[in-house]
């Protein structure tokens, strides 16, 4: 009798370890990575489709994106920065390129930014967010987390800061970088003009420098690195629903990401769910961002050492130069168009 309750209990043991075994398999992915970096080209839209991208298709080429994923309707800085920070969609968030500019906020408030989760994570985490549009740094990240906010006036200089933060010997858990001259240039000279198409092609060489900054200091290994734009941009830049404003890159690229194209579902506020989970963080229960299903596998790749980024003359039009007179004029009939489109599209919604 002994014996055969001595049998019985070995069974469950092993029974009830297995299920544990079972219970403790990860997600693919989930935890993978010592480090995220996302970066952030405003106003970038689908153009990677349209033009030379050597550094794009060298760091992702082998690695899972999509030039159209979804935007938020309202096609919006704020509104789009704003879930792509924050995992929810722009009317629970409410940021506004206005009340961004206006106030600033701490983790009391409410819909919290990744930046919120990973410190609770990680109380040591070294956090940091690069800026040429600051109110991003203003107005979506929290003011007492410890995040260093860096806010430089020129995507080159962007570049130039990051360089010289990780020559520092900083090691970040996750860095943001925001690169705004392709929406500059938009905004300038037209969303579908010549000027606007050189511009993807300069955040291209810069993204290509930030990448081997990063992998020259041997981060690659254990880090995601996400692309992604908030909009595209129509003649009269970005506020409406056109498709070319609706269209935004999603790219990712780590060591445990598969070679495919991101499905038709895929939205540019799903880098806050990649994030986290690479990071090894728990979705918050609020997020309506996911990590695309077909995003993450159990096979090791390897990623680039380095890139070789783009060579080409793209001096044919100085992007900071005021447009001509003609511009000028059918820029502010454009814009105040815009402004009332915007602003009856935003209200409508909220209604
Ligand atoms: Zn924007």
């Amino acid at each position: 009798m002994k014996k055969v309750i001595t049998i019985f209990l070995c069974l469950v043991l092993v029974l009830s370890c297995g299920s544990v075994a079972f219970a403790a398999e990860k997600a693919p992915g989930f935890g993978d990575y010592d480090h995220v970096f996302i970066i952030g080209v405003d106003g970038l839209g689908a153009t990677f489709s349209q033009v030379e991208s050597p550094s794009f298709d060298a760091i992702f080429g082998a690695f899972a994106y999509r030039y159209d994923a979804q935007t938020e309707k309202v096609t919006v800085s704020a509104q789009n920065w704003g879930s792509i920070l924050t995992g929810v969609d722009y009317k629970t968030h409410g940021f506004t390129n206005s009340n961004l500019k206006i106030r600033e906020r701490d983790s009391s408030s409410k819909n919290h930014s990744i930046f919120y989760y990973t410190r609770q994570a990680m109380p040591d985490a070294e956090l940091v967010s690069f800026n040429n549009w600051d109110a991003i740094n203003h107005g979506i990240i929290e003011t007492d987390l410890g995040v260093k906010k860096i806010n430089c006036d020129t995507d080159p200089k962007v570049a130039e800061a990051i360089e010289s933060y990780l020559d520092e010997g900083n090691v970040p858990k996750l860095m943001f970088v925001q690169l705004d001259s392709v929406d500059h240039a938009a905004h300038t000279h037209g969303g579908l003009s010549d000027e606007y198409l050189t511009a993807p092609r300069r955040a291209d060489t810069l993204v290509g420098s930030i990448y081997n900054a990063i992998a020259s200091h041997g981060l690659m290994k254990n880090s995601l690195f996400i692309l992604v734009a908030d909009h595209g941009e129509a003649w009269h830049g970005h506020g409406g629903r056109t498709r070319e404003e609706s269209s935004a890159v999603l790219a990712v690229a780590g060591k445990t990401v598969n070679q495919v194209q991101l499905g038709i579902d895929a939205h540019n506020r799903d880098v806050s769910a990649i994030a986290l989970h690479a990071l090894g963080i728990k979705q918050p229960s609020q997020f309506i961002s996911k990590v695309p299903a077909e995003l993450f596998g159990k096979t090791k790749r390897t990623v680039p050492k380095t890139v070789t980024i783009g060579t080409g003359d793209f001096t044919t039009a100085d992007l900071d130069d005021d447009p001509p007179f003609g511009r000028k004029i059918t820029n502010a009939f454009e814009l105040a168009f815009h402004t009332v489109a915007s602003f009856l599209l935003t209200w409508m919604d909220q209604i």
